[in-house]
């Protein structure tokens, strides 16, 4: 495989204040070609520095890819640096200064003298034409090594890519095509997940499976290579289809979907409405849920009754019930979800009554303790949970739950 690495240029990216998004855009976009991107560097404004790190670039790297820093400013010296770590001289380029004038003169201005510095070219170099700046990039073969220059700001930068590089990086890695789909999986741990697909996953190297972790749920990066992308697509076929045999409905998702759009496409292709009632997600259910656009034509309301007097005026829990059983209960969690379809007449209510922590936990109701329900004409349903993790988590969690608990209904 060919592999590549990333010069970041740019001080400013150094600082808290601007992250260096250019080289993760860059590596996936380099993965889908079947470049592996094996390093990558943040180096300041720094001559000396740069230097060093281009000339280290070229020693191990078969495609070395820069960006930013090609700005007319003292600053912006990758032209100059590079130039001078591969023993190339800049030479004008007529032909690019007079396009740089030309963008000038059509943005109704003169081209400031700085600018010029933009027209150098590396002796070798074929010119990059930049539609959407001043700045252009460059392409050069070096000692069998490719070395890129590409502008900084990622809207110029993004398409000088995909359409003046991308394609012929594809061709020299050999026209392999890399696909990658993520799964997502609910209601399932890790090592759970890790059992029971363990023994179909590695059988096979092409696909190749990694299981991560994020907060509330798991998913799997299937990774394939074909000689086509439509090879690819059907190795990654094969495999999650072997996959969803072992997992069944815990898979969600199979293209990274969000739990809100699965739920929210399943209740819209059904023609179904939902309300929420909210008291530990504090109206996460809702907001995750009116995330995704179009939901306005299944999501009707959401309440977040946060004490048990609004639970009661608002959603009709009756007061004597939350005396009984508490406001953190199967019942209470039951009336809520009752309540809701009830008052906002959807054919969904979905509740969520809980602890959250830090504070506010009993040895009989710990911290953790979540109950979610819900209801339809036909069922009231209940689920208690432990949730492990701090207020943050729990909270997120029973929001995940909760959706969860009316996707497999909507099954
Ligand atoms: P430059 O090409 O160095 O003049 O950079 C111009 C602007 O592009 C910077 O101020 C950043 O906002 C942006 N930029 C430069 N490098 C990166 C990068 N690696 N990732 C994201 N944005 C960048
Ligand atoms: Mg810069």
């Amino acid at each position: 495989m060919l592999t590549a690495e990333i010069i970041a240029v740019g001080s400013e990216l150094l600082t808290p204040f601007r992250t260096d998004t250019n080289s993760l855009w860059l590596t996936e976009r380099l993965n889908t070609v079947g470049v592996e991107v094996k390093l990558k560097t943040i180096v300041g404004d720094d001559d000396a520095r740069l230097e060093e790190t281009v000339r280290d670039a070229l020693k191990r790297s078969g495609i070395v890819v820069l960006t930013g820093g090609l700005g007319p400013t003292e600053d912006d010296i990758t032209r100059k640096i590079t130039a001078r770590a591969l023993g190339r001289r800049l030479l004008l380029d007529e032909k690019v200064l007079d396009d740089i004038k030309a963008k000038f003169l059509r943005w109704g201005r003169k081209m400031p003298e700085i600018n010029a510095r933009q027209a150098m070219v590396m002796e070798g170099a074929e010119v990059l034409n930049n539609p959407n700046g001043s700045a252009p990039g460059m392409y050069l073969e070096h000692e069998g090594r490719v070395v890129v220059l590409l502008p900084g700001p990622p809207r110029e930068m993004k398409p000088m890519f995909d359409n003046l590089v991308l394609p012929r990086l594809a061709e020299r890695a050999g026209g392999v095509r890399v696909v990658r789909r993520v799964l997502r999986v609910a209601g399932l741990g890790e090592s759970a997940v890790d059992e029971r697909i363990a023994p179909v996953y590695t059988q096979y190297k092409n696909p190749q499976t990694t299981i991560l972790f994020n907060n509330t749920e798991i998913e799997l990066h299937l990774t394939a290579q074909g000689k086509t992308e439509a090879e690819a697509e059907l190795l990654l076929d094969g495999l999650a289809g072997q996959i969803e045999e072992r997992l069944g409905d815990s898979i969600f998702a199979f293209r990274g979907e969000k739990m809100e759009e699965v739920v929210g496409l399943r209740l819209a292709v059904g023609g179904f409405t939902l309300a929420t009632a909210e008291s530990c997600t504090g109206g996460l259910i809702a907001h995750r849920l009116t995330e995704v656009p179009g939901s306005s034509t299944y999501f009707m309301e959401g309440f977040v009754t946060y004490s048990n007097e609004a639970k009661t005026r608002l959603l009709g829990v009756p007061a004597e019930l939350i005396e009984r059983h508490g406001a953190v209960s199967a019942e209470v969690a039951e009336a809520m979800a009752v309540g809701v379809k009830q008052r906002a007449g959807t054919d969904f209510g979905l509740s969520v009554t809980g602890i959250a922590g830090p504070g506010g936990g009993t040895e009989e109701k710990p911290v953790g303790l979540v109950y979610v329900a819900l209801a339809d004409d036909a069922h009231i349903e209940h689920k208690r949970l432990m949730l492990p993790g701090d207020r943050y988590l729990i909270r997120w969690r029973s929001s995940q739950f909760a959706l969860d608990l009316l996707r497999r209904r909507l099954i």
